[in-house]
């Protein structure tokens, strides 16, 4: 059931002795490139001031602008040794770029070969990695990791849906990895195919690179009929493998021994207590040619520390939240898109896509949420359809404190993206 049982099952205390173990290499490690030596000569601290892992937060954090700013800075190697790089997707502006050397290459197949098998994903299993193949770690992530824990692994990269559905047919696929948003659209194509996936030997899918509720990676479950896992990762720190859920579906664990987990308050930086939702900071604790201290994920989710029932000390994440800087502020009430997501998913009238358009009329903020609805209930009477937008104008104004305009649109009427979903349109600078 462990994929490396040794690491897996640490005690608590003796993952905190390797961790600092690790922290002091990284933190000396580190020091030798020429942007951390900077950092820390700035900071008067020495390599061998970090005697414990609270003192972590002495050190300086590391943002996605130093990234852009002085990328090859962060090199603690010559670039004879670099064998590979990849950039994060650029959701948030200017991609950043991340060296890896071969043992770095190695060790992050290993994480992500030990999060499939913790699923339950086996040698023999046949699994179709349906991301983005290239700059972005999503595809070749999963594909060294799929290889490495020995199944066979189809490259069938994202998009050209139904070459996707004739791939799952002919080789008889058994585990996926897709984005969430993708695979509620990829319905779609399987409904025109005449094929349903529950027909199909599908078991495991990996669901992640972007936020999604609850009830999104149920609706997958069950039109998919397989077990859906969160898959948390971001270039910065490799890629996918950062954090995994296990079997029990509750919360994410975080690979500790490779990845020092702090929870900060994104405002005061100051650390929050479990249960509390802040921003995620890592510290890379084994890479070899670009370790990174304290990077600000600019993701938002809470920790737990209670043990789970799988028996892995590794603490858990919550769902990702959102990001920092996917926050809009409407008529000055802060909404989160997945807010928006929480409450169209829980609806069995709402189809597979919504796009939410910020606009702007006579000083005024206006959010308009289209909403694609369900062919059966498209058909329905206008009084039907008047209803059903009073429900979901009341639903969202509930859980959002702002009343938005809801469009009902046709099934499959709207964008759909073979990479992380746009959820948000904002027009407001152009009137
Ligand atoms: P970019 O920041 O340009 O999207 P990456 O391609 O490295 O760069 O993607 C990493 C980001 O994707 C994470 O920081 C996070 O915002 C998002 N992400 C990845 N996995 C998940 C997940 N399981 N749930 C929510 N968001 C995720
Ligand atoms: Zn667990």
């Amino acid at each position: 059931m462990y994929w490396d049982p040794e690491v897996e099952t640490l005690t608590p205390e003796k993952l905190r002795d390797l961790q600092l173990q690790r922290l002091q290499a990284t933190v000396a490690r580190a020091s030798q490139s020429p942007f951390y030596r900077e950092r820390l000569r700035e900071a008067g601290l020495q390599p061998q001031d970090i005697r414990s892992l609270e003192d972590v937060r002495r050190l300086p954090y590391t943002t996605k602008d130093d990234l852009r700013a002085r990328g090859p800075d962060f090199l603690t190697v010559p670039t004879e040794r670099l064998v590979r790089l990849h950039a994060s997707s650029g959701t948030t502006g200017q991609a950043t770029v991340i060296y890896y050397t071969r043992a770095d290459i190695e060790a992050w197949a290993e994480l992500v070969a030990r999060s499939m098998y913790m699923t339950g994903v086996r040698p023999g299993d046949v699994f179709q990695n349906m991301m983005g193949y290239g700059l972005f770690t999503g595809g070749l992530g999963f594909h060294y990791g799929g290889e490495r824990l020995g199944c066979l692994t189809i490259p069938a990269g994202a998009g050209n849906s139904r070459r996707q559905v004739q791939l799952m047919q002919q080789f008889r696929t058994t585990v996926l990895h897709i984005i969430p948003s993708y695979a509620l659209y990829l319905l779609n194509v399987f409904a025109e195919m005449g094929v349903d996936p529950r027909d199909l030997p599908l078991r495991i899918a990996f669901i992640g690179a972007e936020p999604h509720t609850e009830d999104m990676r149920r609706r997958i479950e069950a039109a998919y009929g397989l077990k859906a896992y969160n898959s948390y990762g971001l270039s910065e720190m490799n890629g996918p493998g950062v954090a995994f859920e296990c079997p029990e579906q509750n919360g994410m664990h975080v690979w500790e021994d490779a990845f020092l987990l702090e929870v900060v308050d994104p405002n005061t930086l100051e650390p929050l207590p479990p249960g509390v939702v802040g921003e995620l900071v890592f510290t890379n604790l084994t890479r070899e040619g670009m370790p990174l201290i304290r990077y600000r994920t600019r993701d938002l989710a809470s920790y737990e520390d209670t043990p789970c029932p799988c028996g892995r000390a590794m603490r858990r994440i919550s769902r990702i939240q959102g990001r920092t800087d996917d926050m809009i502020i409407i008529k000055g009430v802060n909404i989160f898109p997945m807010q928006i997501e929480k409450v169209l998913m829980a609806l069995p009238e709402v189809h597979t896509n919504y796009l939410v358009e910020l606009s702007r009329r006579d000083y005024n903020d206006i959010m308009t949420v289209k909403v694609e609805v369900k062919e059966s209930f498209f058909k329905e009477d206008l009084k039907y359809l008047t209803g059903l937008k009073k429900r979901l104008t009341e639903a969202l104004k509930s859980e959002l404190l702002v009343t938005p305009v809801v469009e009902l649109v046709e099934p499959n009427t709207l964008p759909v993206s073979e990479g992380k979903a746009l959820r948000i349109v904002d027009r407001r600078q152009e009137t």
